[in-house]
């Protein structure tokens, strides 16, 4: 018997912070598209979201949960629903009191184009009002702290008002009592809601709006109180943010302020631990505490030490950032001490909301039965909860057959072949201890590269990836359905190869891709020729809006059996005299959008897959392909939440890249790319990832990044230089808009001014995928002109002088 706890002798109660909103066949997704295309009408998108609630509502009842959750349900983003259900829709759509709300809602989810602002209803033909004429961009997207689930950003300024503005939380308490559910509300909490928005103006402190703010918070409590609702769950997910003191400071009173019209109140935190934080959160007068006991189990003694013992400890021990079983017995062994020590009521959860995970493995065909039987999806998290609750509450014995089928599951997860290969452990074990270094620091390889390569100054290139036309995509499927044979897939793809190859010739770009028309995905490519990965056939998550992603899932020990890149690569580089870019994606970036295993430390899977990327770089080295770039857009979005954590997180992930990089000899050319553009903060980490170029995004910020990379960052004293070569993107690819020649000659030339223009390259801010032919050739066209205009400048200044 691994463990048997004694039972806590008092009913445990358990809930969930929040629950996926898709539905189990990604129900909301078509019914949004379907109505935003105009194929069915607001009431039937409407009776869609109220099935879906009806459904998850009814799974929480099923697995016993204490209540179910109301107001964690969002048409687009749980964000966007505060901003009406706080009255602080941005002035600038001008919203004149007779648009709808879900109108408002998605005209701010997605903007409003000049012309469907004529459409607005009550608008006249000659309308002449702000909004009938110029259209509104959407609030702008970021990331849900540290997942790939991104919200809709508020926006304050100097004018913001709040007033209790949407009925619509209000009317789902209503319609889950209706259905004879016990409902517990969920609201984001005040100071998170402010801190994730953003000040419009220069100079403005969204911090300013709190007190404003706070009376429309007690009046929804107070709402939700008269309709009976006991316990409302108020996420303050900042609390495990370094925040200013002022922010800190502000806790407290504003809780005090809150308590007095308020049903009882559980504080939920989750991401991160709390640390300096801890006191305060288990201080404020609150009825309960929720803590995430799978990022921060280290703090559970700290709570239950401060926690007074009248408030309701909530434990969020079930992972709701993977997808594991979770292990019954260790949570368990976990839980066990906490409930003897904490007196007060102690309630069970996710960790966080299961937003971030599938909905349930009941769909799932595709996925061995052996993989699958090591996994918990949201509904399968919800049981495991129930289970951890009666054993706790009744003992072990009251659970004893699913807690053994449990550890069945886990101990054969442990044990099985298909997890562990001795040899990538050898590997791994046996790396020399220079395995993340070049041969030659970055001068020598400089000087060996450009003898190889002889490119002209400024040297032209793309980022990887050429428009992925719909008749490419079909192949693609027709393959995966079975319906091309390999022979015929091979020759389209060799054709579209052939195409991108006779298009980059005839615009006279100096290094070559092969365009990438073969993947569909920049990570699924890879999961799905290398060891270790397994892909679901509804592993949905939501990405933001209508738009889901399927995250692979790194279940074992990763290898490389075959090459993967090769046969394509070395194919094209045979149509060109010209060199032709290998183009991988990078160890990191595979790891950020894949479900990783919880087994081994992160970084241990990322130098796994490190090196299996190495052998794919040393194989088109061997090829002989003298440029290979490895594309590491995710690196940033893998930084921990705290400050505290970003050193040892970037030590890591660059010596992930680095053993990537490292197998190949100085005249071979290592480049990455990421696209985004701050890197201010994060400079030498990255320049310590030693490739050979770097090409990142910067037209949009016009080129201000830049200066970063010169040495005069703003708060950057003393300047850090960035030694190697650079390529800043000369224009944006997310719009069909062809900049002229002179635009990107302005730009080279602010370029030149920071980075000394022997280490300069030419070449768009991303990838080309989501283009179309006619304007990235026009696009590239200009842009070699660009490059050939300023090269002639620079040969002319320097026989001046
Ligand atoms: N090589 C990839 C492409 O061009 C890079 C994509 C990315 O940076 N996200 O599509
Ligand atoms: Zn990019």
């Amino acid at each position: 018997m691994p463990f048997a706890p004694v039972p806590a002798q008092r009913p445990v109660l358990t809930h969930t912070l929040g629950f996926p909103r898709m539905g189990a066949q990604r129900e909301l997704k078509f019914a949004l598209e379907s109505f935003w295309r105009g194929d069915s009408s607001a009431a039937d998108l409407q009776d869609t979201a109220a099935q879906l609630r009806q459904v998850h509502w009814q799974a929480q009842a099923d697995a016993g949960l204490g209540f179910v959750t109301v107001g964690d349900f969002a048409l687009y983003d749980h964000v966007a629903n505060h901003i009406q259900l706080l009255g602080c829709e941005p002035a600038r759509f001008a919203f004149d009191g007779t648009t709808p709300e879900l109108a408002r809602y998605f005209a701010m989810a997605r903007g409003v184009s000049a012309r469907a602002a004529h459409d607005h209803p009550g608008c006249s033909a000659g309308c002449t009002a702000a909004h009938a004429t110029e259209g509104q961009p959407a609030l702008e997207m970021t990331k849900w702290f540290d997942t790939n689930y991104h919200y809709l950003v508020p926006e304050f300024s100097a004018h913001t008002q709040f007033h209790l503005a949407s009925e619509r939380l209000f009317d789902e308490v209503a319609e889950a009592q209706a259905l004879g559910h016990k409902v517990k509300a969920v609201l984001l909490g005040p100071l998170s809601f402010l801190w994730l928005g953003k000040a419009k103006e220069a100079g403005f402190d969204r911090f300013s709006l709190l007190a404003q703010l706070l009376p429309v918070y007690e009046a929804v409590l107070a709402r939700l109180k008269a309709q009976g609702v006991e316990w409302v769950q108020i996420d303050e997910p900042i609390l495990g943010l370094d925040l200013p003191d002022a922010w800190r400071h502000a806790f407290e009173p504003s809780y005090w302020q809150l308590a007095r019209s308020a049903p009882k109140l559980l504080l939920a935190t989750y991401f991160s631990p709390l640390a300096e934080n801890l006191r305060l959160a288990c201080q404020l007068p609150v009825a309960g505490l929720h803590v995430d006991a799978v990022r921060a189990p280290e703090e559970l003694v700290g709570v239950t030490d401060w926690l007074p013992s009248h408030k309701v400890l909530s434990v969020g021990i079930v992972d709701g950032r993977n997808i594991w079983r979770t292990d019954l017995d260790a949570a368990l062994a976990c839980l066990a001490p906490v409930a003897d020590k904490h007196q007060g009521a102690l309630w069970l959860a996710p960790s966080c909301s299961l937003l971030h995970v599938p909905f349930s493995l009941q769909a799932e065909n595709k996925l061995d039965a052996e993989v699958k039987s090591w996994l918990a999806f949201a509904v399968e998290k919800l049981d495991e909860l129930n289970l951890l609750a009666t054993a706790l509450g009744q003992g072990a014995a009251a659970a004893a057959g699913a807690l053994l089928a449990a550890r069945t599951a886990i101990a054969a997860r442990r044990s099985s072949p298909r997890v562990h290969r001795a040899t990538v452990a050898a590997r791994l074990a046996a790396a020399a201890p220079g395995a993340d270094q070049r041969t030659s620091a970055f001068p020598a390889r400089q000087q060996a590269q450009r003898q190889r390569l002889k490119l002209p100054l400024l040297p032209t290139t793309t980022i990887g990836s050429f428009p992925q036309t719909a008749e490419i995509r079909a192949a693609r499927a027709a393959f995966k359905r079975g319906a091309l044979d390999a022979a015929h897939y091979q020759q389209k793809m060799q054709a579209e190869i052939e195409l991108a190859v006779r298009k980059q010739e005839a615009l006279g770009i100096d290094v070559l891709v092969h365009g990438e028309a073969e993947r569909n995905d920049m990570v699924e490519y890879f999961g799905e020729q290398l060891d270790g990965f397994a892909f679901t056939a509804n592993g949905w998550v939501q990405s933001y809006g209508s738009r889901c992603v399927k995250p692979p899932v790194i279940y074992g020990d990763v290898a490389r059996p075959a090459p993967m890149t090769v046969a394509w690569t070395q194919y094209a580089q045979s149509l060109t005299a010209k060199p032709m870019k290998g183009m991988l994606t990078g160890p990191i970036t595979i790891l950020q959008w894949s479900f990783v295993r919880d087994d081994q430390p992160r970084a241990t899977t990322a130098d796994q897959i490190a090196w299996a990327i190495r052998d794919e770089v040393c194989d088109l080295e061997a090829a002989g392909i003298a440029i290979i770039q490895i594309d590491e857009p995710a690196i940033r979005e893998g930084l921990p939440l705290r400050r505290a954590g970003w050193k040892p997180y970037l030590q890591r992930a660059t010596r992930s890249f680095r053993i990537s990089a490292s197998g190949v000899r100085n005249e071979t050319q290592i480049h990455t790319h990421m696209c985004y553009s701050e890197f201010n903060d994060i400079l030498p980490e990255i320049a310590a990832m030693d490739a050979d170029v770097i090409t990142i995004e910067t037209s949009r910020s016009d080129m201000e990044l830049l200066q970063a990379f010169g040495g005069s960052a703003p708060g950057r004293a003393g300047g850090f230089k960035y030694p190697n070569e650079i390529g800043p993107g000369v224009y944006d690819i997310h719009s069909p808009r062809v900049p002229s020649v002179q635009e990107m000659t302005a730009l080279l030339h602010k370029a030149a001014e920071v980075v000394p223009v022997e280490n300069l390259w030419v070449n768009p801010d991303c990838g080309l995928k989501t283009r179309g032919w006619p304007e990235t050739e026009a696009a590239l066209r200009h842009m070699v002109q660009a490059a050939q205009e300023v090269r002639v400048l620079l040969q002319e200044e320097e026989a001046l002088a």
